[in-house]
C-alpha cells in the first residue's frame, strides 16, 4: 500500500521476507498506575483491560497464541505470515524476573513465532528487567514499546501518565545502550493539544 511514510508494517516485512502479524496476549499484569503504587485509576484512556482488549484474557499463552493464529488466518488469507508475540496488556515487565522471564520464554518457544514485542512503562525498567531484555535481544527480534503518548507535560499530567519526561528519557538511552529496538506511542488529538504541541512531541521523540 502506498503510504506518505514509512510504516512499521513494511519495515518488518523486509525485514522477515513475508508478512509479519502482532498476537496481542495477555499475561496477567496489572500496573503501578492501577494496583494503587501510583494510582489507582489508571491513565485517562485505559481500558478496563489495560489496553489490552485483543488479547483473550485468563488464558494460558499457548492458548492465547492458536486464537491469535486463527484470527490472523482469516485476516491475511494467502500470505502465511510470522508472528510477533505481543505482550500488550497492562505494563509487561511490572512482575518478578523470574515471572517475565517464564512468560516470555513461553512464548518464544512457538516456533511460527520470530520476535517478541513488549508493552511497558518507563519507570518499569529497572536494571534486573533491562539485563533480562538485553539477553533476549540477543536471541530474537526484541521491541520494547513505551507508551509516551505527549511530550507536553501539562497533557501528561492531564491524562494520568504518572512520570515525567525525564524518565523517559532516561528508559530510552538504557534501552539503546543495549541495542534494543524502541518504540514509542503517541497519540494525537488529546483535549487542549494544538498541532503545534503534536508536533513538538514528533520534534521531541526525533
Ligand atoms: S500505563 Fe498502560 S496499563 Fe497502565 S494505566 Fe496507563 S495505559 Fe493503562
Amino acid at each position: 500500500m502506498n503510504k506518505p511514510y514509512y510504516s512499521f508494517d513494511a519495515a518488518y516485512k523486509k525485514r522477515f521476507g513475508k508478512k509479519v502479524a502482532k498476537i496481542s496476549l495477555d499475561g496477567g499484569f496489572t500496573c503501578p498506575n492501577r494496583d494503587g503504587t501510583l494510582d489507582t485509576r489508571g491513565c485517562l484512556f485505559c481500558s478496563q483491560k489495560g489496553s489490552g482488549d485483543f488479547a483473550a484474557a485468563g488464558s494460558s499463552i499457548e492458548a492465547q497464541i492458536a486464537q491469535g493464529k486463527y484470527q490472523t488466518a482469516k485476516k491475511w488469507q494467502g500470505h502465511s505470515p510470522c508472528y510477533i508475540a505481543y505482550f500488550q496488556a497492562f505494563t509487561n515487565t511490572y512482575a518478578p524476573v523470574k515471572v517475565l522471564k517464564k512468560l516470555y520464554e513461553q512464548a518464544l518457544s512457538f516456533p511460527e513465532i520470530v520476535g517478541l514485542s513488549i508493552a511497558t512503562r518507563p519507570d518499569c525498567l529497572q536494571k534486573d528487567v533491562l539485563s533480562l531484555l538485553s539477553e533476549l535481544n540477543h536471541k530474537t527480534a526484541l521491541c520494547v514499546e513505551l507508551g509516551l503518548q505527549t511530550a507536553n507535560e501539562a497533557s501528561a499530567l492531564f491524562i494520568r501518565r504518572g512520570y515525567d519526561n525525564t524518565v523517559f528519557e532516561k528508559a530510552v538511552f538504557a534501552l539503546a545502550q543495549k541495542n534494543i529496538e524502541t518504540v514509542v506511542h503517541i497519540i494525537l488529538g488529546l483535549p487542549n493539544e494544538t498541532k503545534q504541541d503534536m508536533l513538538s512531541t514528533i520534534d521531541y521523540i526525533n
